[in-house]
């Protein structure tokens, strides 16, 4: 059910249209094909015809049309449904991004076949460039209230493309492969794979098969990025963006019914007349090495050697379907395939039987759902595989005589398909027992796993699929809204502005790292460039103007960075504050006696997670971890916190505080809130202004009387009134004032 849809067109991109072009008098006949993707966008486009009562335009698709001349004009493509915008590469781009990029290192690399990845820089310039040139031919059409779908990895940096040429636009991407763990993503060049995150990230939704996968692209996200994400919501600096799981379904229905039409009923009376009344094993994939055929075979063969009951009452017909075999590496994987299944037959056929069928061909689709449905056992054994139509085809085929499935843990399909035999397809002996367990299963058995099997992908299917997708964009959409409210707009700065020039006596509070400054591997590093330090002083000439920076820092940094600015500083959380032209005055009294007991606690922390490092100030100490792995480090976070618990527990004067990856233990209840209370009684100001980056800034923003105004710089929550989305942004804000 489509719930909140409000786009104006859908425009698919994907690698390959979905079209067979016939040449006519006036051009090409483009008719689409039967695919699951094909009928769902149609359904989608039908479903929000009805809802929103409008008649919209054409869904436009782009991609590469096999056959079609180069600069052929648009209209000459006849389509009912579609809009059809080929996208033109020559041949030997199309050969080092297609056959190169994407399908001798990114298809190998995202499958875990590590060992067969070409690295090769040419090949990443070349899907670079041929991303550029879908986003050209896209950015013609595309209008602000389209809805732009991303299809699978050979488009991964296409959602960026099209983001920076027309920000407004919605898109949604979706990966048809598996995304792989950290460990195997970082295998990829440092620049190639930041701009593979980047380029997804320029979506509004990723959407993944399943949930493992979904988790894998946020680890890579916040260990190549450093974005905060928080569950499925990753914060970028401009926008939200969600990453989610929408495991794709297929066409029940189609392939549910067409098990009784007259096309299967006939390719099923040659087949019986065929196997007679030998028990039918089947598996149909495409030539890959991801499908784990050869395993498959090992696993054929020990189930004839440990259950020779078996022999000459059971028949295995494995269908490859011609793909890619030009390429060495599949011809080899070919010829082995067919060794094995010619060495087993010689093994144990009789004259009278042959365990295996093998053909190398493609089915019809009667003859596929024929096998389907006539089959007591459906095998699939991918040692990796996005998802696996084929598994869930299968159980929507079984309609009486019910089959079992055995079917790979590594495949996507396993986690909703769990009411099947689960085998790893490395194991012959686990491949050859379920065998043996499927063909002896009771008849009320089979029912009972095949009828929950059907139900979830007779109710998930490809069409609630699509929808579900459609609905989760439009929901990130929502909430980045609900963000933007709260972001300073150009209404808001100019009222802003406004309130400043009107008034009489203003005070100013700046945070400093992350607020003028962005940060660094290490805290000293991170100085005042000259640009900043300028928007700074031109604030303070102003004689209406207290500026005050108000910062976490000790106070020798403070003193050294604003070295002949007139600003009142604020060190170490409000420990200590410097009003201009004076000493240092300490707000607080510190016993230091109590760091001697949770120095030590820092000290094996720093030793228990990598790339961490203390800072030491007068009043406080500080664990950094922004350099470490970011779940590990918040692990650790956890442990030290419980840590320091115990050793506080009595002493109520101490506090955790915690910023922007810091954890800092400080005696005394002072904070940013304290200081800008104490120094807002010192004056009377009509203009109140604080700008901060990170939780400590939180006391500080509570601190500000209504009618001021306090900015979070960045996308997190806050009870700040505004949020810029970086620091850029910040100092356009800044700048805007002087
Ligand atoms: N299929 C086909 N021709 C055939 C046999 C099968 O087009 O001769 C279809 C099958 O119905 C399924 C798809 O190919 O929809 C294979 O999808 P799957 O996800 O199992 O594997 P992929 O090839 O996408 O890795």
């Amino acid at each position: 059910m489509i719930t909140n849809m409000n786009f104006e067109r859908l425009v698919i991109a994907a690698y390959r249209l979905p079209f067979k072009f016939t040449k006519t008098e006036s051009g090409f006949k483009a008719e689409q094909n039967s695919g699951g993707l094909v009928s769902a966008i149609l359904a989608l486009s039908e479903n929000f015809k009805k809802s929103s009562r409008v008649e919209t335009e054409k869904i436009v698709w782009a991609g590469i049309g096999d056959g079609l001349p180069e600069n052929i004009p648009d209209q000459s493509l006849e389509n009912e449904s579609f809009d059809i915008k080929p996208v033109f590469l020559p041949d030997e781009l199309n050969d080092l991004f297609y056959g190169g990029f994407s399908n001798d290192l990114i298809w190998p690399l995202f499958h875990y076949f590590t060992s067969y990845c070409v690295y090769n820089p040419e090949y990443y310039d070349a899907y670079y460039k041929a991303n550029e040139r879908f986003c050209d031919e896209l950015v013609k059409t595309i209008r602000p209230g389209d809805f732009v779908w991303i299809h699978d990895y050979q488009l991964m940096l296409l959602p960026e493309m099209i983001r920076k040429r027309v920000p407004d636009v919605n898109i949604g991407f979706f990966l048809h492969i598996p995304f792989p763990s950290f460990e195997i993503f970082r295998l990829l060049p440092r620049t190639w794979r930041e701009s593979i995150i980047k380029g997804i990230l320029g979506a509004d939704l990723a959407g993944f098969h399943t949930h493992d996968y979904t988790q894998n692209f946020i680890k890579c996200v916040k260990r190549t990025t450093g974005f905060e994400c928080h569950q499925n919501i990753i914060y970028t600096p401009n926008k939200l963006v969600k990453a989610d799981a929408f495991p794709i379904g297929i066409d029940f229905n189609k392939f549910n019914s067409a098990c009784h039409s007259e096309g299967v009923l006939n390719e099923k009376i040659e087949l019986q007349a065929t196997i007679s009344d030998q028990k039918l094993i089947f598996s149909v994939d495409r030539l890959d090495y991801s499908k784990g055929i050869q395993l498959r075979l090992k696993g054929l063969e020990t189930f004839l050697e440990k259950y020779p009951e078996w022999h000459q009452k059971v028949v295995f017909n494995m269908v490859i379907v011609p793909s890619r075999d030009s390429i060495e590496k599949y011809k080899d994987m070919k010829r082995e395939i067919e060794g094995m299944v010619g060495r087993i037959n010689g093994m144990y056929s009789s004259l009278a039987w042959q365990p295996i069928v093998y053909q190398y061909r493609s089915l019809s689709f009667e003859m596929l759902i024929a096998m389907y449905n006539l089959s007591d056992v459906c095998l699939i054994t991918p040692l990796r595989d996005g998802m696996n139509l084929v598994a869930k085809e299968f159980v929507a085929c079984q309609t009486n005589d019910i089959g079992v499935l055995v079917l790979s843990e590594m495949a996507g399909a396993a986690a909703e398909l769990n009411e099947c035999l689960l085998i790893n397809p490395v194991d012959n002996n686990e491949i050859a027992d379920s065998l043996n367990l499927a063909l002896m299963m009771p008849d009320a058995e089979k029912l009972q796993r095949i009828t929950r099997m059907q139900y979830r992908i007779s109710h998930y299917d490809v069409f609630t699929w699509a929808t579900d997708f459609l609905n989760e964009t439009f929901d990130i959409k929502k909430q980045q809204k609900m963000m933007n409210v709260k972001f300073v707009n150009a209404p808001i700065l100019s009222n802003i502005t406004s309130q400043y020039n009107k008034a009489a006596s203003r005070i100013i509070f700046l945070d400093y790292d992350g607020t003028l400054v962005p940060f660094q591997k290490f805290p000293e590093l991170a100085v005042i460039d000259d640009d900043t330090r300028d928007v700074v002083k031109r604030l303070t000439r102003d004689k209406k103007n207290k500026v005050v920076i108000i910062s976490g820092r000790n106070k020798d940094f403070l003193e050294k960075q604003f070295d002949g600015v007139a600003v009142t500083l604020v060190a170490e959380h409000g420990y200590f504050i410097k009003e201009i032209g004076e000493a240092w005055q300490e707000s607080f009294q510190a016993d230091a006696n109590w760091k001697e007991a949770v120095l030590p606690i820092f000290d094996e922390y720093v030793s228990r997670c990598n790339g961490t490092f203390i800072e030491q100030k007068t009043g406080s100490i500080a664990w950094h971890y922004r350099n470490a792995d970011s779940d590990f480090a918040l692990l650790r976070l956890h442990e030290l916190r419980d840590d320091l618990a115990e050793i506080i527990r009595h002493k109520t004067d101490f506090e955790i505080l915690e910023g922007h990856k810091v954890l800092e233990v400080k005696s005394g209840k002072y904070d940013k809130g304290e200081a800008v209370t104490q120094l807002l009684k010192l004056g009377n100001y009509d203009f109140v202004f604080a700008a901060g980056d990170d939780k400590t800034d939180e006391f500080m923003f509570k601190a500000i009387p209504e009618g001021g105004y306090s900015i979070r710089v960045g996308l997190s929550p806050s009870i700040a009134r505004y949020n810029v989305a970086d620091i850029p942004a910040f100092m356009h804000l800044i700048k805007s004032l002087v």
